[in-house]
C-alpha cells in the first residue's frame, strides 16, 4: 500500500518532517529486459520535509529484487537492487518538480518513476557481472 502525505494536516500539527515505510508491487510494464521480473516487492523508507510554501522535498531508498534470465549466458540469476529516490512535490510545480492537489501529496507516480531510474537495462549472473568489470 501507498501511503498519502496529508501536508495540510500535518502542517496543522506542526509535523514537518516525518518518515515512512511500506512495501508496494513494483509494474512488471516498467521492466524492459527480457526473461526479468520483481521477485519482492519494493520497499520503499522515506523521509519528508514540508517546507513553508508547502514544498515538500522527499528522499529515501527504494530496495527491490529483480530475477530471470541472465542478458548475455540465460543463467538464472537475481539481484537486489537500491536506488536512492528524491523528489520535490509542490502545489505550484515548476521544472522537475511533482505537482499535488487539495493538500494531499501522492506518491504513486514519483514511486513509479524511481523504480524506473532504478531498474538496470541489463541482468547478468555472477559470472557474466564478473566477466563484464574486467
Ligand atoms: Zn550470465
Amino acid at each position: 500500500m501507498v501511503p498519502r502525505i496529508d501536508v495540510r494536516n500535518l502542517v496543522a500539527r506542526k509535523n514537518y518532517t516525518g518518515e515512512l515505510e511500506f512495501s508496494f508491487d513494483g509494474d512488471e510494464a516498467l521492466i524492459d529486459i527480457p526473461f526479468v521480473e520483481f521477485s519482492s516487492p519494493v520497499k520503499a523508507a522515506l523521509k519528508y520535509e514540508i517546507f513553508a510554501d508547502d514544498k515538500t522535498e522527499i528522499e529515501g531508498t527504494i530496495v527491490f529484487s529483480l530475477k530471470g534470465l541472465c542478458s548475455r549466458c540465460l543463467a538464472e540469476t537475481e539481484e537486489k537492487i537500491e536506488y536512492g529516490a528524491e523528489g520535490v512535490f509542490s502545489p505550484l510545480p515548476k521544472d522537475e518538480e511533482y505537482g499535488y492537489r487539495n493538500g494531499i501529496i501522492d506518491l504513486r507516480e514519483f514511486l513509479r518513476d524511481s523504480v524506473l531510474f532504478a531498474l538496470p537495462s541489463r541482468l547478468l549472473c555472477r559470472a557474466c557481472a564478473e566477466d563484464d568489470s574486467e
